[in-house]
């Protein structure tokens, strides 16, 4: 299949009609999101569905979000809306919030993968939500990786991955936050946070002092609790380089990283943690861990370019923002810390 990359500047009102039209007609169509880029299906449609797991060889227990662009397509595929839902949709979206809700029979197995629930996400980034208004349904849309990869920050990163697989990529520039979606389960009386993301743990116990964490996510090292939410479970994230999350002081890091380092290792630090070594990727300042965010996937695939073998990263600051970063880095590095 040819894929047509449509340049940031040449993506116009005419062109989202036609990518929505392949929606429509079952194709897929990757699109910038403020998280991240997300591979587009017509998620009413079981086939096109179907093919978004082909296509980045997506684990089948896996399931999707569905995306909206208005409150009246939340009525197709939601039900029995809790008052915590709706206050946090009021607050938060459009955004980058994930709810997870009880979904209505419209909603197929397709997406839901044998769960009674289905995830919404209402994007605030325009393209997005010009793109699923056009297509007149939700969209399912998984970030645009191959599963396993770090999910694409930038068209260039979804080219790399889906080139001859899907029909459309659209080039929105880098996206903002860099890291996926905070998914929250709001079925019950209280919100459960199942993946963090940009809107933080503080910004919903603010309104929700009951809020909790998901077990799997605050799990002590070498706990094993399942997590509640499917996708968790895969170590995601991962360049093919082997990571190694170091905790300490900046002494202690430097004389580990001198120690272990090789002919094909890199290092991923905060402006405020000076390391020495030939290759050094910055999340930037650690007391503003959306910079990090913001960068993270971008520096791992370089590695994978590179053919870093080696990477070792300092650990973030886990509070706000930072336990998203915190959480990806996790993920990527197989779950272990090494603490000096
Ligand atoms: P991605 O599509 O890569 O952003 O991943 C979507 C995330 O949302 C995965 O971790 C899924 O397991 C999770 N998810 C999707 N639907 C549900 C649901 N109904 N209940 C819990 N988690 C879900
Ligand atoms: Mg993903």
């Amino acid at each position: 299949m040819k894929t047509i990359f449509v340049k940031k500047a040449d993506v116009t009102d005419e062109i989202i009609r036609q990518a929505a039209e392949t929606i429509k007609n079952g194709g897929l169509v990757a699109f910038p999101t403020e998280t991240v880029y997300g591979l587009g299906a017509n998620g009413l449609d079981d086939d096109a569905v179907n093919s978004v797991y082909l296509a980045k060889g997506r684990p089948a227990d896996n399931p999707l979000i569905l995306h909206i662009s208005n409150l009246e397509m939340l009525k197709l595929i939601a039900k029995d809306i809790s008052p915590v839902a709706k206050v946090l949709m009021n607050v938060f979206w459009p955004g980058p919030l994930t709810l997870v809700l009880k979904k209505t029979e419209l909603v197929s197995d397709s997406i839901s993968r044998g769960l009674d629930t289905v995830a919404v996400r209402f994007p605030a980034h325009e393209l997005a939500q010009k793109l699923i208004t056009a297509a007149d349904t939700p969209i399912a849309a998984p970030s645009a990786n191959i599963s396993g990869r770090p999910s694409p920050t930038e068209a260039l990163h979804v080219l790399e991955d889906m080139d001859g697989k899907i029909p459309w990529i659209l080039d929105g520039g880098s996206c903002d936050i860099g890291v996926e979606s905070t998914v929250v389960d709001v079925t019950g009386d209280y919100p459960i946070i199942l993946r963090p993301g940009k809107i933080t743990f503080e910004d919903i116990s603010d309104l929700f002092p009951d809020t909790q964490y998901d077990q799997h996510l605050v799990a002590e090292q070498g706990e094993i609790v399942a997590p509640r939410s499917p996708g968790m479970k895969y170590k995601h994230y991962a360049p093919k380089g082997e990571i190694q999350i170091l905790s300490g002081e900046l002494l202690d890091i430097q004389q580990y990283i001198d120690k272990h380092l090789t002919e094909k290792s890199a290092v991923l630090t905060f402006t405020q943690y000076k390391i020495k070594h030939k290759n050094i990727y910055s999340l930037g300042n650690i007391n503003r861990p959306e910079e990090g965010c913001a960068k993270l996937f971008s520096h791992l695939r370089t590695f994978d370019t590179l053919g870093i073998e080696k990477i070792f990263a300092v650990m973030p600051d886990k509070r706000g923002v930072g336990f998203a970063l915190y959480n990806r880095l996790l993920k990527a590095a197989g779950g272990k810390v090494i603490n000096l």
